[in-house]
């Protein structure tokens, strides 16, 4: 049978036997689901189920899916041109989107570097930094500072800032560059600050800043690397220090940026700026891979002193399309009272959530903004509750000892008991099964 006649007889099963899929075996070990279409917070399955999408297809579809506004703004770009390349060409949607992201973002941020997902644009973060301390007449800077527990993106620049253990990369470590790992930010989001905190995390920038180019830290929230959420006090030390010690700091608000949090970016939490921001996922509401460095004028001009290129030029740059469904996306966030929609997913996940407290099993409930997570004490077991998740009608996709949820901002209330209810009844699953 050849290949196409594989496909034509059972496509799902020829998908199965020839394609990836993320951080998967070959063949996966839990089949995927197929999905023929999807609308508002809805997944419909080509087996005709329905799903409520709790995960945002990861931090991305803020808006839902199918959105006639987005998809307007995407058709309109299309007629006019789908790509042009970026080298000695420029249009109107990019300078835009800039234009959005400079006056969205905090004040010094504003020269724009666009490339077409997450982990390049963190990628970039690390290579201006690089080239800024190489400007600068430094190129001992060469290393970077940041803490466990992160997660940055899988390129092998991205990689080496992950966490050792957790960061799903282990087994790259002896072919990555060797940087400096603080503790992971110990202090909750919601506690008093203690400025033991961040005592290692000084300790180590005080012995090694002569090396050390750029700090990168996710503000407010690691995400996929254990789904905590720290004390923004944490930030603004890790500011004065950075300051202090003539480092530069790194933000990455790829999971973070467009309100997740409860602020427009996580950094707001904190009110301070980094000196380099990477933005991506929800940067198109889901629509497409688009993602953008920022930094300021005083380090592009660092880098820029005689006329240096910075040395980074995606084929892909600043796809018209993407930025004019970015544009439309962050149009739509704006206008919509999206604050008052995280704050009352925030709170419903904090009533609903708490119930699994104390259960035997259950290390943690949290939630912030429009992430609610509860933590087990042993990693789950995909086989079973992927599978059980679907039959009781959401998309979730837990992983390691997490579940957890991060649902579009559109989701109502109904939907959103819902999915807190089968979060519930999983947990309970769950905790029976561990006493
Ligand atoms: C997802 C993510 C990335 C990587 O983005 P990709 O688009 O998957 O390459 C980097 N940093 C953080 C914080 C992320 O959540």
């Amino acid at each position: 049978m050849t290949p196409l006649d594989h496909f034509q007889r059972d496509w799902q099963a020829f998908e199965q036997a020839h394609v990836w899929h993320p951080y998967a075996a070959m063949p996966a070990a839990t089949p995927p689901f197929a999905v023929r279409s999807a609308q508002g917070v809805r997944l419909k399955l080509e087996d005709g189920r329905e799903l409520i999408d709790g995960m945002s297809s990861w931090w991305a579809a803020i808006h839902g899916y199918n959105h006639p506004v987005l998809n307007a703004a995407i058709q309109s770009q299309l007629e006019q041109m789908s790509h042009v390349m970026f080298g000695g060409l420029t249009h109107r949607p990019a300078a835009e989107l800039a234009a959005l992201l400079v006056e969205l973002t905090p004040a010094p941020l504003d020269q724009v570097f666009f490339t077409d997902s997450g982990s390049v644009a963190v990628e970039v973060a690390i290579k201006m930094a690089l080239q800024y301390w190489h400007a600068k007449g430094c190129p001992e800077k060469g290393r970077l500072l940041t803490v466990r527990g992160g997660y940055h993106g899988d390129t092998f620049g991205a990689m080496a800032v992950c966490d050792p253990v957790t960061g799903m990369h282990h087994l790259f470590a002896h072919a990555l560059p060797k940087h400096l790992f603080a503790p992971a930010p110990g202090c909750p989001f919601s506690e008093a600050w203690d400025d033991d905190c961040i005592a290692e995390f000084r300790a180590l920038l005080q012995a090694h800043h002569q090396q050390i180019a750029a700090v990168i830290l996710e503000p407010i929230v690691q995400g996929a690397g254990g789904m905590r959420f720290y004390n923004p006090e944490y930030l603004q030390q890790a500011r004065i220090l950075c300051d202090e010690y003539d480092v530069l700091l790194i933000f990455d608000e790829i999971a973070t940026g467009f309100g997740r949090t409860g602020e427009l970016f996580a950094t707001d939490h904190a009110g301070i700026s980094p000196d380099i921001l990477c933005v991506g996922k929800a940067l198109t509401g889901g629509y497409m891979s688009l993602a953008a460095t920022l930094t300021t004028r005083e380090i592009s001009a660092q880098i820029s002193q005689d006329g240096t290129p910075f040395m980074h030029g995606p084929t892909f740059m600043a796809n018209p399309l993407a930025c004019a469904v970015a544009i439309a996306s962050i149009k739509l966030l704006l206008d919509s009272p999206w604050r008052s929609r995280v704050a009352a997913i925030e709170s419903r996940f904090r009533l609903g959530l708490e119930r699994c407290r104390g259960l035997p099993g259950v290390h943690d409930v949290r939630s912030l903004g429009a992430i609610g997570v509860i933590e087990f004490n042993d990693p789950l077991d995909m086989h079973w509750i992927q599978p059980l998740l679907v039959e009781k009608g959401v998309w979730l996709r837990p992983f390691g000892r997490l579940l957890y949820a991060m649902p579009p901002f559109i989701i109502s209330d109904e939907e959103l008991e819902k999915i807190i209810t089968v979060m519930v009844e999983i947990t309970h699953s769950v905790s029976r099964n561990h006493a």
